[in-house]
């Protein structure tokens, strides 16, 4: 019997209806298998970051139940990326869905292809914010801080907080 691992999965997305590619993304998670979606944060508007003069952005974040295997996990959600046409036209351009594992557990992993947790998330309040509507108290293995300790140090920056979000 393989391990069961609690994962936090990041959306974003600006393009096309999101709010719908972000359910279709999150019914796609639920049927993959070993996999079950747990909680869904509040959906986000974000204003964007990268070049200028694109739409706002939604965020979400999920909390899932899965036995996949890490890098198994990230095939599936780029096979999930691709079915919803997402385009890589430039670097933090524009994009129709993103899916990015924010974190497994207090798992770490530093491969080519996979960075756990992922190596923004504490800079990130779009990843943050959702992610305490979920769970405050999930600890950064790395950093050693719960999510809203990363909440409040980003908000001590400067950052203000995101406008209510809604259900999704
Ligand atoms: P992005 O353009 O932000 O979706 O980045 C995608 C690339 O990041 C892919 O090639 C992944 O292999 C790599 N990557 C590294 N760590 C992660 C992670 N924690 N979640 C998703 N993608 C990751």
């Amino acid at each position: 019997m393989c391990r069961v691992n609690h994962i936090f999965i990041a959306f974003g997305g600006n393009l096309g209806d999101v709010e719908s590619s972000f359910r279709s993304a999150r019914a796609a998670i639920d049927q993959l298998t070993n996999t079950s979606v747990k909680q869904s944060s509040l959906l986000y508007r974000t204003p964007p970051i990268g070049p200028a003069g694109q739409p706002d952005y939604f965020n979400a974040v999920i909390s899932i139940a899965s036995s996949l295997q890490p890098l198994q996990l990230l095939d599936a959600l780029q096979h999930i990326e691709a079915q919803h046409h997402r385009k890589r036209i430039e670097h933090w351009g524009p994009r129709t869905l993103d899916l990015d594992i924010i974190a497994m557990d207090s798992m770490i992993i530093n491969a080519d292809r996979l960075i756990i947790p992922h190596t923004q998330m504490q800079f990130r309040q779009f990843v943050l914010q959702p992610l305490c509507d979920l769970d405050t108290n999930w600890q950064h293995p790395l950093l050693h801080q719960t999510s809203s300790q990363l909440l409040q140090t980003l908000l001590d920056t400067g950052e203000t907080i995101l406008p209510k979000g809604k259900v999704w």
